[in-house]
């Protein structure tokens, strides 16, 4: 039976506390252990829905005894950001209080793990592993969380961070839905995406900034440099699914979505069943270098001249900004594409100021604007 627990989190003025929802099926502590979230960043909801139509799905295979290991769903990972409501709208991407991001900045659990193994790995694969999650899982607990906020990304990660799929599950403001992993993921990441239909594979370093997928991978990835001789295996998976634009809610879209995510499981051994074919054959990979985030060099109105997932050339113009204040009316700024590649995203502002992001094209080659390091947007 799905076991379902409410997480209350810190509180964070008199009278208010918020709490955290987490359902959990199959066997309790059993491997392969998979996590699902979603929201975390607060204003991306087709993820939400996609959860509520997985976890039916799931209660089913539960209920045929068809899953081996243990599933972690958490329907909503940010209640702070879900209740961030400023005059009708829901600014749930950065913590009103200051912290910043909602996923970025996760406790660093690096150097506490490495003194914890250290002189106690040794040549067997899985009693490594175990000895890792261990210190990892005591890491996370020794966190000091002094705010909601660093609270809240505590016992996330005290859900998740043993796992070893790790689904975070985002949107953009208007896109084709696409995957972010880490490199040395990337062709099991690729697998992922034509099992769930996504059209691109964003790829980034793991020495950088991390988001929450990231976290889950960085101490394995420094474990391993420091201790080339003891075998160890990180993750297998952890990636960020971009379930297209903010407002592509709908059950038609959701059940699909999790339909799909479900043959994955399956195919992957962590549901018991036949698994169907994937959905996609050609899934277009570009390193996070190669993609350019476009930003606006004018105030105005943007217009985009160019549909979603169109191919462009460098140079070509894929939108204008439609200056409202100059002294001819109808003035425009082009914005050209700086590297050839897909118009993979486009914002829904429509009014822009200089430096608003307002698309990203997914390109091929390495730009030389884009510095290792910093790269992450998701
Ligand atoms: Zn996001």
């Amino acid at each position: 039976m799905m076991r379902t627990e409410r997480i209350q989190l810190m509180s964070p003025s008199p009278g208010t506390r918020r709490e955290l929802l987490v359902h959990r099926l199959g066997q309790a502590d059993a491997r392969p252990k998979v996590y699902f979230q979603a929201g975390l960043h607060a204003d991306e909801w087709p993820g939400l829905l996609v959860l509520q139509h997985l976890l039916a799905l799931l209660q089913d295979a539960e209920r045929r005894n068809a899953i081996p290991g243990e599933i972690i769903v958490v329907p909503y990972a940010n209640p702070i950001g879900l209740s961030q409501n400023v005059f009708g709208y829901v600014a749930g991407r950065f913590d009103l209080t200051g912290t910043g991001n909602f996923n970025r900045n996760f406790a660093d659990l690096y150097l506490d793990t490495r003194d914890s193994v250290e002189g106690r790995l040794g040549s067997d694969l899985e009693t490594n592993n175990e000895l890792v999650r261990n210190a990892l899982r005591a890491a996370v607990a020794a966190e000091l969380a002094e705010d909601e906020t660093t609270a809240l990304k505590k016992t996330l990660l005290a859900l998740s961070i043993d796992a070893d799929y790790v689904f975070d599950l985002h949107c953009d403001d208007h896109s084709s839905a696409h995957v972010y992993s880490v490199k040395r993921q990337a062709d099991k990441a690729q697998d992922l995406c034509r099992h769930i239909g996504a059209r691109y594979l964003l790829t980034e370093d793991l020495d950088g900034v991390v988001a929450f997928d990231g976290s889950h991978l960085q101490p394995w990835h420094w474990l391993q440099k420091d201790f080339p001789d003891n075998p160890m295996e990180m993750p297998k998976l952890a990636v960020t699914v971009e379930y297209r634009g903010q407002y592509d809610v709908s059950d038609e879209l959701a059940a699909v979505d999790a339909a799909n995510l479900f043959n994955y499981l399956v195919g992957e051994g962590l549901i018991q069943g036949d698994a169907q074919p994937p959905q996609l054959e050609d899934v277009h990979v570009s390193a996070l270098e190669s993609v350019d985030s476009m930003k606006a060099e004018a105030a105005g109105l943007l217009v985009f001249q160019k549909p979603l997932d169109a191919w462009l050339e460098q140079g070509d113009v894929f939108a204008e900004i439609v200056c409202l204040d100059g002294d001819q009316p109808n003035q425009r700024t082009p914005v050209r594409a700086r590297t050839a590649g897909y118009l993979m995203a486009r914002t829904h502002r429509r009014l822009v100021r200089p430096g608003d992001q307002i698309a990203k094209v997914c390109g091929e080659k390495p730009l030389p604007h884009r510095k290792i390091g910093n790269l992450l947007q998701l």
